[in-house]
């Protein structure tokens, strides 16, 4: 049953359509939530350059071009106060409780199939080492020591399992890109990552970390792109948002325009991005409610 409800909640064609800077492959991307499949040409609209005054259809186009529209919503009903602030995410009737009132360390897979086999939802986070991560856990939860276990020597490669208000888990996968990995450990963590996505029924989406302080990484794209291809859900988390004066040169608004940008050349449909900074907590109980709104969908 799990597996049938996972691939429903993501279907992705594959066509060669345009080259784009880092990837020779388009990845056409539906997904149920999403109404109408052809949106390849539709004019690239931000919300920043949305006119004033729009018709009808400008305004369904538009909406189902750069917006995550849940299962329940219908594009009539669309209005902009659905849109979670700092997000292209509309919450609909599936957002309910949210709040993290209890979490515990449950424990540390090796492998796909040593992870927990209660069958309970799970959201697991993954991005780039130093991309915030732990931090980001940290802020969701309220606690400073949860995410400090996945930080101890060689715990760093294993698949650390948190159980939320006893009913989903939170999951902790290995940062990758580590600058100081040999080659042959960077290809273990494809392996041993890739094992777990390819495996765990009870995935519900993937938080892709995205660091905003930075230009557009490869290595972040190149990840994204194979989630996408391998019909592993997955929400952009943009981190770091309140570093206005980042390194070489950009601020996080141009990093995250020029990220999405590649993004909407390689994704039919704009995966769900949301930006957040666990330094001012921006975004934090809005993603949470994203996150209540996928668990509560996959969970009936
Ligand atoms: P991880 O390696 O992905 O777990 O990253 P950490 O959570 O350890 O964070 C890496 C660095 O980025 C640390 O120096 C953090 O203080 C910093 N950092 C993490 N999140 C934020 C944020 O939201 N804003 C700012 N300004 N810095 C952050």
């Amino acid at each position: 049953r799990m597996v049938i409800l996972r691939c429903r909640f993501i279907t992705i064609n594959l066509a060669p359509i345009r080259p784009s800077h880092f990837q020779s492959h388009k990845i056409l991307h539906t997904t149920r939530f999403f109404r109408t499949p052809n949106l390849i040409s539709t004019p690239r609209i931000t919300s920043s350059s949305l006119p004033t005054t729009r018709s009808i259809s400008d305004e369904a186009r538009f909406a189902r071009s750069v917006r995550f529209i849940p299962p329940g919503v219908e594009i009539e009903e669309l209005t902009d106060d659905m849109v979670l602030p700092g997000s292209n995410i509309v919450i609909g009737p599936f957002a309910g409780h949210s709040q993290i009132k209890q979490v515990e360390f449950v424990k540390s897979s090796a492998r796909a199939r040593d992870c927990p086999k209660d069958d309970l939802p799970e959201i697991a986070i993954l991005g780039r080492s130093n991309v915030g991560k732990s931090s980001l856990i940290n802020c969701l939860v309220r606690k400073k020591e949860v995410a400090l276990t996945s930080k101890k020597p060689g715990k760093t490669q294993l698949i650390n399992h948190f159980l939320v208000n006893k009913s989903w888990y939170i999951v902790d996968l290995p940062g990758y890109g580590f600058a100081k990995v040999s080659d042959a450990a960077k290809t273990d963590w494809s392996a041993f990552t890739k094992g777990y996505f390819l495996n765990r029924d009870t995935l519900v989406c993937v938080l892709l970390l995205i660091d905003a302080s930075v230009p557009p990484q490869k290595i972040d794209l190149d990840c994204a792109n194979w989630l996408g291809r391998n019909n592993v859900p997955l929400t952009f988390v943009f981190t770091k948002c309140d570093k206005m004066k980042a390194a070489k040169g950009k601020r996080p608004d141009e990093n995250i325009k020029a990220f999405q940008q590649i993004i909407r050349e390689n994704f039919k449909q704009h995966p769900p991005w949301i930006l957040t900074s666990s330094v001012s907590g921006l975004g934090r109980d809005e993603l949470l409610l994203h996150m209540s709104q996928l668990r509560n969908y996959w969970d009936q």
